[in-house]
């Protein structure tokens, strides 16, 4: 018999294509109703301005022994404990007839400080300082390009204790590597078939989808746009997009890395008002290879991953998604837009 309550589960219970992955993702909302407070939050004692012992304030001494200048703004450095580096011992060997390969881990690792101040975050900073951030993953991207060594980029930041960064001081990493990131080489080839079988560029298809759509868009400009996507895997995940195609940060005019910094910062902004607290993520500019071939059919964006599915309720991955490679979320996408959406920016 079907009652409101069973209708209720058709409505939430289904499963939708993910076309960047190509899979499947399965939406189980009636597994998660209780509508969630914030009166029991913990919050988290604010840290101080400066931390002697970070290794990220301006003035301290990292476990290399270089001293950090005392920076103003965004600060590059060399990471001391490079996972890849351009001199990493060479290594080159094939086993059982190539099935087994090892090679040197070559690439360039560096962090970038946002702000001197331990206990900031670009959400409590001015729009200006994300500007320069972006300013400055530009000019990271427009050197690794020129750089023969580099086949890709990787800019990514790790924020808060749910994915697993001690330090409140707000940065960045990047990696610069000889080989492709895996995603993006996995988005390049749906979109290559998606273009072999509509005569279609994926992700202007998915932009034009979410614009029509309409309801789970975030925040949107003359040149950028942030929507909880359709195929949304983890409750909060938001992509940004420049609306022009770019295929990597080099190409942006200023006008729209501007535009792009100011629906991010709307983006981080609304992130930290939900959930009265400074919002965990994992979020990755992704690009395509910087190796000087043209890819035409990839778009530069920016991809938010939080962990958290309620305030202190860390999204586990687990059976399906560990075990069988697709995700299982609690949450419908339009209803997770619709709480961010509905938040008010007092500027
Ligand atoms: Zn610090």
């Amino acid at each position: 018999m079907i009652n409101q309550t069973t209708l209720e589960y058709f409505n939430k219970w289904e499963k939708r294509w993910h076309p960047l992955r190509r899979e499947w993702v399965v939406y189980a909302a009636h597994r998660n109703q209780r509508p969630w407070s914030f009166d029991v939050l913990n919050q988290p004692a604010k840290a101080s301005a400066n931390d002697p012992n970070c290794y990220l304030c301006p003035r301290n001494v990292r476990i290399s022994g270089l001293q950090n200048p005392d920076y103003q703004s965004v600060y590059v450095f060399d990471n001391d404990h490079p996972v890849v580096g351009l001199h990493a011992p060479a290594v080159q060997e094939n086993t059982h007839g190539g099935l087994y390969k090892r090679q040197s881990a070559r690439g360039i690792a560096r962090v970038i400080c946002f702000d001197p101040h331990h206990n900031a975050t670009l959400a409590d900073l001015p729009l200006a300082r994300s500007v320069e951030v972006f300013e400055v993953w530009q000019q990271q991207t427009q050197e690794m390009l020129a750089n023969t060594a580099i086949k890709s980029l990787l800019i990514f930041e790790n924020k808060g204790e749910a994915v697993g960064v001690s330090s409140p001081h707000p940065h960045c990493q990047l990696y610069a590597v000889d080989f492709d990131w895996k995603w993006v080489s996995e988005e390049m080839a749906a979109a290559r078939l998606y273009y072999e079988e509509t005569n279609q560029d994926l992700f202007a298809s998915i932009i034009a989808a979410e614009q029509q759509d309409e309801l789970r868009i975030i925040a949107e400009n003359e040149h950028a746009i942030a929507f909880v996507p359709f195929f949304a895997r983890y409750a909060y995940e938001v992509y940004i997009f420049p609306k022009q195609p770019h295929a990597n940060m080099s190409s942006l005019h200023k006008v729209e890395l501007d535009a792009l910094a100011a629906v991010y910062y709307e983006v981080i902004r609304r992130y930290d008002l939900l959930f009265q607290m400074s919002f965990p993520f994992v979020m990755a500019v992704k690009q395509a290879p910087l190796d000087g071939h043209f890819y035409p059919h990839y778009r530069l964006h920016l991809h938010f991953q939080p962990p958290l599915r309620q305030p202190g309720l860390v999204k586990f991955l687990a059976g399906p998604e560990i075990g069988a490679g697709n995700f299982m979320a609690d949450t419908i996408p339009e209803e997770k837009a619709a709480e961010l959406r509905a938040l008010v920016l007092t500027t």
